[in-house]
């Protein structure tokens, strides 16, 4: 594992966000909507810098991989419980990658009835960019490697490292 960015790095590119959040929302209440389950850790701490009033609520989504594309795209796990019509909804996730997971995301919320939709992430990783989708608020780009820690997993392990850390290419594979 090679560390990218330690506690301190991540907790200043955070806070800055959340600064550039607050002054786009400028007072108004925004419903964030954290996917399921990497977007877990940054939001928890993004929403305790945001000086705005916060409604909170999840959304639970699972993307294919691998050859097979399903033409429905992303399948959701769980829904909102927030009637999500009428808000200024604020989607958190952990990774913009192919971006297909979040252009389903942005529709499905749309189509709900919010006044606004907006996109916030921890890291961008545009090399593999397949859908037209560029994040509205982001920590870090990212290149093309697999990365665990601070709420992303490998086969469902390392989403409680506080650091975001490379993993090898061969452990990567397995
Ligand atoms: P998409 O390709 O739809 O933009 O991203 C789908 C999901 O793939 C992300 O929300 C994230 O869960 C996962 N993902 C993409 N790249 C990485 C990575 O480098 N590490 C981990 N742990 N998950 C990733
Ligand atoms: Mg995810």
């Amino acid at each position: 594992m090679t560390i990218l960015h330690d506690e301190a790095s991540i907790r200043a590119g955070v806070d800055a966000l959340a600064v550039r959040i607050a002054a786009h929302y400028a007072g108004r209440e925004v419903t964030v909507l954290v996917v399921l389950r990497g977007g877990i850790v940054f939001a928890a701490d993004l929403i305790r810098r945001l000086d705005l009033p916060v409604a909170l609520d999840t959304i639970g989504v699972a993307s294919y991989t691998g050859a097979v594309q399903h033409a429905s795209g992303p399948r959701l796990t769980s829904t909102p419980q927030i009637d999500l019509r009428d808000r200024d909804v604020l989607i958190v996730d952990d990774i913009l990658d192919t971006g297909r997971t979040l252009s389903h995301l942005r529709e499905e919320v749309a189509r709900r009835g919010a006044r606004s939709v907006a996109t916030a992430v921890l890291l961008d990783k545009p090399a593999r960019r397949a859908a037209p989708i560029e994040a509205d608020f982001k920590v870090f780009s990212v290149p093309d490697v697999w990365i665990v820690g601070y709420g992303l997993d490998h086969h469902d392990r390392y989403r409680n490292l506080p650091f975001l850390a490379a993993l090898d290419p061969e452990a990567a594979g397995g």
